[in-house]
């Protein structure tokens, strides 16, 4: 028995010299260290040594066991550290680390789409600031003070004429009252509103569209939305035009396309209708054009704004508008 170990320790020794590699240290580990160790055997065997050289034996083994434990761990170290060049022990037979590749937000990966539609139909883009004054967000677009439509928009207040923008129309304003027609013009940005629930967030995102020129029409309007809900959605999509109201617009529409869910069949996402709304419409009313001194009689023009989160929702079929804001990296991988 004690001969069998010095012969382990002995040729443990010599192959503990001849290791090079990586792959070498593995082989060697289970070998000398591994469950079928001729070290696990020997330990077995000790089961059926004299009684009273056992507790020998057994310190025997282990000592040796620990020796050689200590100098294979020496071995990999320098081998390791030779291997490494600068010597500061980095183990290299470690798995690589891999980059993790980042991803453009699901909204703004929507956001770019609807731009590059519209730049296509050769609209130009126009930013403008999210911190915005009552004249812009309410006044220049024919909504006077105490007019009912503010209390559609449940606004953040800064101060009594200062307030975070409810939408991105007040660039309708901001850009005509600088240029002079023919304008084509989107504006894409961060809107609020003191409301959350699973179809609003207190921040989202708008697309404010605007068309002005001469003996522009209601037609002009339908055509290029057409176009923009063809290309966003699918050719063969219906679209439909709804009466309705907006104090900057006249006529005003609302418009609907056919339930992607349901393919117009009804469903609860669409409340039977077979129709969901994706935006609002209208011909600019001439009170808008009197407040930036064009002459409504010269110019007409069309204006639309659509929600990007909306558009996004429709598209990807989701039915929570806050999983986009919650930032649950399982909910974003999947754009
Ligand atoms: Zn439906």
């Amino acid at each position: 028995m004690e001969e069998a170990l010095q012969q382990l320790k002995g040729d443990a020794l010599a192959d503990l010299d001849v290791l090079k590699n990586a792959d070498d240290i593995e082989q060697f580990r289970i070998k000398y260290f591994g469950r079928k160790s001729p070290f696990s055997g020997l330990m077995r065997e000790l089961g059926k040594v004299a009684k009273d050289d056992r507790p020998r034996l057994g310190q025997l083994a282990n000592s040796i066991k620990k020796d050689l434990q200590d100098l294979f761990d020496e071995k990999r170290r320098s081998l390791v550290a030779a291997h490494s060049g600068d010597g500061d022990g980095v183990d290299l037979s470690l798995p690589g680390r891999t980059q993790a590749n980042g991803k453009l937000h699901p909204v703004t990966q929507i956001m770019e789409e609807v731009c590059g539609i519209f730049e296509g139909l050769g609209f130009t883009v126009a930013e403008g600031p999210d911190i915005e004054t009552d004249f812009y967000n309410f006044e220049a677009l024919n909504i006077p003070p105490h007019h009912p439509a503010r209390d559609m928009h449940d606004t953040f207040y800064v101060d009594d004429s200062i307030l975070l923008r409810t939408h991105t129309s007040p660039m309708q304003a901001r850009v005509m009252e600088t240029q002079e027609p023919p304008l084509k013009v989107i504006a894409p940005g961060k809107v609020y509103r003191c409301d959350s629930d699973i179809t609003h967030t207190p921040m989202f995102h708008q697309v404010e569209g605007f068309l002005v020129d001469k003996k522009v029409s209601f037609a002009d309007l339908k055509g290029v939305l057409s176009v923009f809900i063809a290309k966003m959605f699918d050719d063969s999509i219906p679209i439909r035009f709804r009466p309705s109201f907006f104090p900057f617009t006249e006529p005003s529409a609302e418009v609907d396309i056919g339930c992607v869910m349901c393919g117009s069949k009804g469903c609860r996402v669409c409340k039977q209708t077979g129709w969901l709304e994706i935006l609002g419409a209208g011909m600019i009313d001439p009170e808008v054009f009197k407040k930036v001194n064009y002459d409504p009689d010269v110019y007409s023009g069309f204006a639309f704004g659509l929600g990007i989160e909306r558009i996004a929702m429709l598209k990807y079929g989701i039915n929570d508008i806050r999983l986009y804001y919650e930032n649950d990296l399982r909910f974003l991988r999947q754009f």
